[in-house]
């Protein structure tokens, strides 16, 4: 069996990927063009494993994109590519549109011709798979319901509109011609490995060095966290067991405000480092435009459904991270070096 995971040179998909290679026996095709975001250090260890290939092509190369399918035959699409930074989105939203709109409707196409010519066995088992954000359905005040599936959509930024798009053209070639999709919107995801352009690895990395660590507004936007390597596990259990046309809600039970997210790293930091308490280095700068207040998940329906629900709590895998990030100091040091434009502060509330 085979999937093409695009995106998977990225911080979710290289998750997705080592748990895949670790805990089945399917063959990975990772489907990415390495922009700036793109990690190969992420998966670096798989580079010899026979059940691994890298196709490095853009989803919105059509002709690409159809000769993939022709040549891997997958039995299932698991889709992440993205730009997926608000910030950039922001101050440059060409790349959003056409990637996450026209790259997934290439997909979508491709996939479609593919799923239709297979053999009826494999034609049933088939799913393609669209991974989502929660940011999709706007923002919520103190005191909203969570989000859920029947949450209307209302994108407020250009990525998430960008999103909000690609998941009604999912819904539209489920509805329309019966391909077999399954749609994920999962809410803010941290862990090993993230762009150190947001919030939970900027802050650590910005604290580790010394630097100020910026804080939108006045840090009370909420967000919803989840660890990066619970959401590779919901997205597996959703590929395999999900409902061909359904949408399902992932989050990690875990709403904090920004500000005491940055003040708990600054915590554990003092502890696993010492020093100066690192608190000290909190800036509030002036709020993103139109930053969404709060974000937060009702993730019923995939535990009822999937039989998913979060391992991790906040507190541990944030401890777990910043160990990894302490150990990992060549890594993002190098990156954000190279790679971190810092046209603006980066400080984006976790996408
Ligand atoms: P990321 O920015 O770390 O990685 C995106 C990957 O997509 C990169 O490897 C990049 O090279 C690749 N890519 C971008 N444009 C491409 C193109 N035109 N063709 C081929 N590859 C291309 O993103 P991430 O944080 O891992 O997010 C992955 C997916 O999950 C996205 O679809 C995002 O919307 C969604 N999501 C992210 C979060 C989060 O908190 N990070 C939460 C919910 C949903």
């Amino acid at each position: 069996m085979i999937v093409l995971v695009t995106g998977g040179a990225g911080f979710i998909g290289s998750a997705l990927i080592r748990h895949i290679l670790r805990t089945t026996d399917w063959r990975v095709v990772n489907v990415d063009c390495l922009t700036y975001a793109a990690n190969l250090a992420a998966l670096e260890r798989l580079a010899d494993d026979p059940r691994y290939a890298l196709e490095v092509v853009d989803i919105r190369d059509a002709e690409a994109v159809r000769e993939l399918f022709a040549r891997h035959s997958p039995d299932g699409v698991i889709h992440l590519a993205a730009e997926t930074h608000v910030d950039r989105s922001i101050d440059s939203p060409d790349d959003f549109l056409t990637t996450n709109i026209m790259g997934t409707y290439q997909l979508l196409r491709a996939g479609h011709a593919h799923w239709r010519a297979l053999p009826e066995a494999q034609r049933l088992a088939f799913r393609f798979h669209h991974v989502s954000t929660d940011e999709v359905f706007g923002q919520l005040r103190d005191g909203d319901p969570s989000f859920n599936e029947e949450t209307p959509y209302q994108p407020n930024s250009p990525y998430s509109a960008s999103k909000a798009s690609s998941d009604h053209l999912v819904r539209a070639w489920h509805h329309t011609y019966g391909l077999p999709t399954l749609v994920t919107n999962c809410s803010n995801n941290y862990g090993p490995w993230q762009f150190p352009e947001k919030l939970i690895p900027l802050t650590i990395a910005k604290a580790v060095l010394g630097q100020s660590i910026p804080v939108y507004g006045n840090g009370s936007n909420v967000r919803d966290w989840l660890h990066v390597d619970d959401h590779a596990r919901a997205l597996w259990a959703a590929f395999r067991n999900g409902k061909p046309g359904e949408t399902y809600a992932i989050g990690g039970n875990s709403e904090r405000r920004n500000i005491d997210v940055v003040r708990t790293i600054c915590r554990i930091l003092d502890e696993e480092k010492g020093g100066e308490a690192h608190e000290r280095l909190i800036t509030f700068v002036s709020d993103r435009p139109g930053h969404d207040f709060r974000y937060a998940i009702n993730g019923s329906k995939i535990e009822r459904e999937v039989g998913w629900v979060p391992a991790r709590t906040l507190e541990e895998g944030l401890r777990d991270t910043v160990r990894w990030y302490l150990r990992n100091q060549d890594w993002w040091a190098e990156v954000l070096a190279s790679r971190y434009d810092g046209r603006r502060l980066g400080f984006s509330s976790g996408e």
